[in-house]
């Protein structure tokens, strides 16, 4: 059955639909550019629990991104909990989250995901969380790229990222992760420190493009 929101989250629901829209025209542009073509990833809206490629998913998890279905799951609880938890400015944070999680999309249509995931695999888990580490700071930095792009939002307070950064890092686990069959992209872990995620998102901001992205063979922290 489709997830029916209440009336305080019909707004949220459109709220959501809008940035979605907006990364959706940010990227296909930015995709074009490169001689590549942009797919929109698929919004799933829920609340308490859902099934998704990557495995079962409580509204705990906070939202996620499925590479096994290419489909966004947005559990609309999550807005409240960066009210009420995390006093993060509910707007600005929650764009940002949505535009990480397309980040990951956008990992996956390059090819990235299906890069980094199969490591797991081969490495210990220390190795591997180097990889993710770096795998994460780099869905930030397309966050950034999108920022950069994304009309009439009035994104960059300095105060407002941070809080919102604290916030995204702060919900969600890795229960699903282990459990999966196929890989999950965890939001609990293994995401930098706030210093490194804000410096690859601004980054992400001052270049606009892929070029500059890789995360993973670069001296910056
Ligand atoms: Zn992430």
């Amino acid at each position: 059955m489709p997830y029916e929101e209440s009336s305080q989250e019909k707004e949220l629901a459109q709220f959501v639909s809008v940035v979605l829209a907006d990364t959706e025209a940010v990227w296909s542009e930015i995709f074009q550019d490169n001689g590549l073509q942009y797919k929109n990833p698929i919004l799933v809206l829920y609340s308490n629990s859902v099934q998704s490629a990557c495995g079962a998913a409580g509204s705990s998890v906070g939202p996620f991104y499925c590479p096994g279905d290419q489909k966004l799951y947005i559990d609309l609880s999550f807005y409240q909990e960066l009210q009420d938890k995390f006093h993060a400015p509910g707007d600005f944070a929650m764009a940002y989250v949505i535009a990480h999680e397309v980040g990951h999309h956008v990992q996956t249509l390059l090819g990235t995901t299906e890069k980094t995931m199969p490591l797991r695999e081969k490495l210990s888990e220390e190795e591997f969380n180097k990889y993710l580490l770096r795998f994460e700071l780099q869905a930030d930095y397309f966050a950034g790229v999108w920022a950069n792009h994304a009309q009439g939002m009035d994104l960059l307070e300095e105060g407002d990222l941070e809080e919102a950064l604290t916030a995204a890092s702060a919900v969600g686990d890795d229960t699903l992760q282990k459990q999966a069959q196929g890989y999950v992209v965890p939001e609990s872990f293994t995401h930098g420190t706030s210093e490194q995620r804000k410096s690859w998102f601004y980054k992400g901001y001052e270049n606009g493009t892929i070029k500059g992205g890789d995360t993973f063979n670069t001296t910056s922290p």
